[in-house]
Formats: C-alpha cells, structure tokens, sequence
C-alpha cells in the first residue's frame, strides 16, 4: 500500500529527512487561509494513496500563480483524478512551492537476493532511457554515497558547466546517507521508496515528491 503524504512526510522525519513546505487542502474555501505565506508559483498535486502516478491523471499542475488559479487547479484535479478513479480514496490536495534545479531521482528498494538497495541517478529521461543509475547496498557511508554521486555520467552535468554553479553534492549526499538508513531500519516494512524528483540546486536539495510503499 502506498502512503498518504502526512503518514509519507512522518515516515522520513524519524530518519531526519525533511521535506520542504505543503500544505494538504482537502476544500477550495480552504485555500486563502492555508496559502498563507506561500510564495508563488505554486505546485498542486493530488494526495491519495490510491493514486501511483500524479501526472498520468491529471492529478499535478505545477506554475501556478495566483489564488484565483489556485481555486481553479484544486477543482480541476479532484475532477481530472476522479474521473479516472472514481473509487480513488482521496486525502486532498498538496500545495507546494516551486522549487528550481536540477532533477535526480533517490530511490530504494528491496532486492530478493541482496535485500535493501539505495539507488541514485538523474531524473526524467536519464533514468529510464540510458538507465544512468548508481547502486550500493543499504546502510551506505558517506564515502560510499559520495562515489555514488560522482560514477554516474550525469555528473559533469550535476557538476556544472560554462560558468554555471555546481549542485550542493553535500545536500546530496546527506540525503543519500538517510535514506539507506531507512532502508536497512525499515525493511520488513518499507518495500520501495522513490524521491523522485529531489530538485537540486547550489544551495539545497529539496524532496518535492515521495512514493512509499509498504
Ligand atoms: P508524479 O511523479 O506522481 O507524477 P510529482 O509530484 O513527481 O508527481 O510531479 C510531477 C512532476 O512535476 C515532477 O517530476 C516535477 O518535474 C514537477 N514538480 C512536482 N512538484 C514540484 C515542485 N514542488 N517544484 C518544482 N517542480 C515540481
Ligand atoms: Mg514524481
């Protein structure tokens, strides 16, 4: 079963894993309120543990500005959602900031022969087409999670090129390390768990999504 963000977000918290700001609005005329101190623009996504993939049903809006759009994205992804699971167990929706960088994927799993896994790689097409992922088992050290960082292809990319600025590797790495820690403390309860994406930038790396599966 997969977890609600609230049951997700407490989950990772027990391992010193933050996530960055949201808010989870189960009615529009909640909005106002719960927006308050939000800067736009805004990401909205479903929260339901129903619901594996947000984007294949309509269920994330990301560049919203304003709390008039706002309004209209809440009840378009409850609609887009509902229509395809009408049986869905919705929780609400999460409003998030936008976060800026680069994406990376941090996943871990349990593998039948070697028991738990943590996985790092870039986001999007680099993950699933080129398949430029690295491995080590659960726990990991630090120096461990730094050689992860550093064998993939992806990392002159990560690493910045023409004048631009390099990722925080640090916040990376760090990551790295606590998750592995969830892993191999979890197993027997957690059977996968997928940040992906973690956008990174030179100052931070924020987890703007989480998929954990008991
Ligand atoms: P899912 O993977 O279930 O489709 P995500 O929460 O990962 O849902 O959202 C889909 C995509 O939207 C992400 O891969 C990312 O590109 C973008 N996105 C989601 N949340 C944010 C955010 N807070 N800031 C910036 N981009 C985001
Ligand atoms: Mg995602």
């Amino acid at each position: 079963m997969q977890l609600e963000y609230g049951q997700a977000k407490r989950l990772l918290e027990g391992y010193k894993i933050k996530m960055p700001k949201g808010a989870i609005v189960k009615k529009e005329n909640e909005l106002e309120r719960k927006l308050k101190g939000f800067k736009f623009p805004l990401v909205m996504k479903i929260d339901s543990r129903d619901v594996i993939h947000k984007s294949d049903v309509k269920g994330v809006r990301v560049g919203i500005q304003n709390l008039g759009e706002a309004k209209k994205a809440f009840v378009e992804i409850l609609k887009n959602v509902r229509k395809k699971f009408p049986r869905a167990k919705i929780n609400g929706v999460l409003c998030q900031e936008l976060a800026k960088g680069k994406e990376l994927i941090i996943g871990g799993k349990i593998d039948a022969q070697f028991g738990p896994i943590v996985l790092f790689g870039l986001g999007g097409v680099f993950v699933e087409l080129l398949k430029d992922v690295s491995i080590r088992l659960a726990p990991i050290t630090l120096k461990e999670a730094k050689e992860m960082t550093h064998e993939i292809k992806g990392y002159a990319y990560l690493k910045g090129f023409r004048g631009e600025r390099s990722i925080n590797f640090k916040a990376v790495e760090s990551l790295l390390v606590k998750v592995g820690n969830l892993m191999s403390k979890e197993k027997g309860n957690v059977k996968e768990l997928d940040l992906n994406p973690v956008i990174a930038n030179d100052k931070n790396a924020e987890l703007v999504d989480v998929r954990i599966i008991k």
